[in-house]
């Protein structure tokens, strides 16, 4: 077992820059130490929370407005978050920031060029959006902007999975978000 205290640990980057993956690798880490928590992942959480919302700067806000909210509530009650929503801008994110507290919310930047994400297509999106069968699509024909000051940042086009998996959890124990048991040896 492991301890943790509340904090909010939010993905921010582009469609198919690695979110998800990594927030499932997280979140089966914490699993294994048995740390509960909650995910709130874009896709579901538009679906759910913010359905009906749609990709102008006002229902982007809104959606991380609302996002935001929730994992305040958790937070102060020491339930450990991991969100992963695009968020592209700058000022509702910092807003959302100081909410919750800047001492438990870590904002993790998932960067890789637009030619990789392109190439990964994970959801096949970029190839309509630069064909314009969808509008305002982040990063092609929508702006995104990226953290000033991150508390971390993993590039997944030099990265393997593993390597910024374990840049993310490496943080989270070196400040202290989670206390793993050593095992007392006996002498
Ligand atoms: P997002 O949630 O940001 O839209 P996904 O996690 O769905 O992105 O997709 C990211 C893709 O990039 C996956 O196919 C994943 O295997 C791949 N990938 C390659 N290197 C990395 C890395 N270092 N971190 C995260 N994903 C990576």
């Amino acid at each position: 077992m492991a301890s943790a205290k509340g904090f909010t640990l939010w993905f921010t980057g582009l469609s198919g820059a690695g979110k998800s993956t990594l927030v499932e690798i997280i979140s089966a880490r914490l699993n294994e130490h048995g740390v509960g928590h909650e995910i709130l992942d874009g896709d579901v959480v538009r679906t759910n929370l913010s359905k009906g919302l749609g990709f102008s700067k006002e229902d982007r806000d809104t959606n991380i407005r609302r996002i935001g909210f929730v994992a305040e509530l958790l937070t102060r009650h020491e339930i450990p978050v991991i969100t992963a929503a695009i968020s592209p801008y700058k000022n509702v994110r910092n807003e959302v920031a100081a909410k919750i507290g800047r001492q438990r919310f870590i904002e993790v930047f998932v960067t890789a060029s637009l030619d990789e994400l392109v190439r990964r297509d994970v959801k096949g999106l970029y190839e309509k959006a630069l064909h314009g069968e969808i509008k305002n699509f982040t990063g092609v024909s929508d702006p995104y902007e990226a953290p000033d000051d991150p508390q971390v940042t993993v590039n997944s086009e030099d990265e393997t999975v593993e390597e910024s998996a374990d840049k993310i959890w490496n943080y989270l124990l070196a400040n202290e978000f989670i206390n793993v048991e050593q095992p007392v040896l006996q002498a």
